[in-house]
């Protein structure tokens, strides 16, 4: 069970909720506060019988943009190289940030598969807002609601032909 599949992305796109679902570890996770680097919750999940390992990155310490940036950057970094594939999360109800654009920079120079993963989409009217994060230039992307688990499945089906 050597897959590991990183979810990155700026704070509040819904990373933590994501991999809750694909973890089904119900229990909280609390930012911890610990420190920008090697702020990581590793778990299992499960999908058509294929069971591999998920990191939830963030817990970035909230003091400023700065801060964020360098955290950000960082796990993206480590994400690129120890995962078999990233889900980029982003969010359909703020669209394209700068934070969104510079991580982006990142993973396209990276060589690791890249899944973006535009979050909160909880109905379908959202589904044509998503369109806009083509733009981000990493292929396709794949509209779901961490909340309510649409889409999911047909995320999951994509991720594990990367293993
Ligand atoms: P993180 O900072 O990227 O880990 O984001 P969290 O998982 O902590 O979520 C940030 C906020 O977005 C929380 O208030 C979540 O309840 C909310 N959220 C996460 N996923 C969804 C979703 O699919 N739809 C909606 N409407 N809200 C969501
Ligand atoms: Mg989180």
């Amino acid at each position: 069970m050597s897959n590991i599949v990183a979810i990155v992305g700026r704070p509040n796109v819904g990373k933590s909720t994501l991999y809750n679902r694909l973890t089904e570890s119900r229990k909280a996770i609390v930012d911890d506060f610990s420190g920008v680097t090697r702020d990581r919750h590793y778990g299992i999940a499960e999908w058509v019988g294929r069971s591999f390992n998920v990191i939830d990155t963030g817990g970035y310490v909230a003091n400023s943009d700065d801060v964020f940036e360098v955290a950000i950057r960082e796990q993206v970094v480590i994400a690129i190289e120890e995962a078999t594939c990233i889900l980029f999360v982003v969010d359909v109800t703020t669209g394209i940030t700068d934070l969104d654009d510079e991580i982006a920079d990142i993973l396209r120079k990276g060589k690791k598969p890249v899944f973006v993963v535009v979050n909160k989409v909880d109905n379908n009217a959202q589904q044509s807002d998503a369109t806009e994060f083509y733009s981000l230039g990493l292929g396709d992307i794949y509209n779901i609601s961490s909340m309510t688990g649409s889409g999911t499945g047909e995320l999951l089906d994509e991720v594990i032909k990367t293993f």
